[in-house]
């Protein structure tokens, strides 16, 4: 899309509307700023030596290319994501509990939908319970708010869990990503890879009796599947938590989200909640 020209105001809304459908939703600074001016005029160094044609120092890179952090946020680290996967397993495993690992996950740099977030969302609910609920990502609300499922598929997913007698006393409930991404873009796997192990130890150290993936982002990345949801929805699997040993019932329920768009499928999530429900008394 072309610039808009300064002075045309429909062709300004027109590259405002087409930012907000590309997911750039929430303005991050505070004044706007005019990426379509000429860049200020730099004044010349006294003892600067006459550059040669077509290396001015106007149009040479910074000495450091790396981008300057946010005022008041550390700097992002550019490392290879192996690495940093390898830090997030680190940390994961270093934390003996829930809350030290809700620390570690607020602590950790390594995945950048940090920087664009409002919040860390990393769990709502009792994490005594025997019920694990886990989602693919928080959205605005739960950007806004620090806690996942607030927002309209939340309320669904609170009058689904009410279907079962359960309620955010007797759930717990998380992401498998602890950032928005911006305009709830869909994760990349590399996104989804940098939180996983904080995922993994979460499991392990609530070590529910049942397991529920919310959707087809949660059931393919946790149930390491590659068919979609409505595939590997009403089936149970094993699902292995860290090194601990002892295998967790796990099963996959269509998104809240997706049943508000789709509400015929309602019936198949309501059995599937009943089949959780059995579940979880057989194993009581
Ligand atoms: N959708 C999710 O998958 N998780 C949330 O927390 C909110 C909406």
């Amino acid at each position: 899309m072309s610039a808009p020209a300064p002075g045309r105001p429909a062709a300004a809304l027109a590259a405002l509307r087409w930012l907000a459908e590309m997911g750039a939703d929430e303005a991050v600074e505070e004044t706007a700023r005019n990426r379509f001016a000429p860049p200020p005029a730099r004044a010349p160094s006294p003892r600067a030596a006459p550059a040669p044609a077509g290396l001015s120092p106007a149009n040479l890179p910074p000495a450091s290319a790396a981008p300057a952090a946010a005022p008041g946020r550390a700097p992002f680290s550019v490392a290879p994501v192996r690495r940093l996967i390898e830090d997030a397993r680190a940390a994961a495993a270093a934390a003996s509990d829930v809350a030290a690992l809700a620390r570690a996950v607020a602590e950790f740099e390594g995945c950048a939908l940090k920087r664009t977030a409002k919040n860390t969302v990393f769990a709502d609910g009792n994490p005594a319970a025997d019920l694990m609920l886990v989602g693919e990502a928080p959205g605005a609300e739960e950007d806004r708010r620090g806690l996942p499922f607030v927002g309209p598929a939340g309320r669904l997913l609170d009058l689904m869990l009410a279907a079962i007698g359960r309620d955010r006393s007797s759930a717990y409930i998380s992401n498998v990503l602890f950032w928005r991404p911006p305009g709830n873009r869909t994760p990349s796997s590399e996104e989804i890879a940098l939180c996983r192990p904080f995922v993994d130890r979460h499991i392990e150290l609530v070590r529910p009796r049942v397991l529920a993936c919310v959707g087809g982002i949660a059931a393919k990345s946790l149930l390491r599947q590659t068919t979609g949801i409505t595939r590997l929805r009403g089936r149970w699997y094993s699902f292995s938590p860290g090194g601990a040993g002892g295998e967790i019932d796990a099963t996959a329920l269509f998104h809240p989200a997706y049943l508000l768009r789709q509400p015929g499928h309602k019936r198949q999530a309501w059995s599937d909640l009943l089949e959780i429900r059995a579940r979880l008394e057989a194993n009581a």
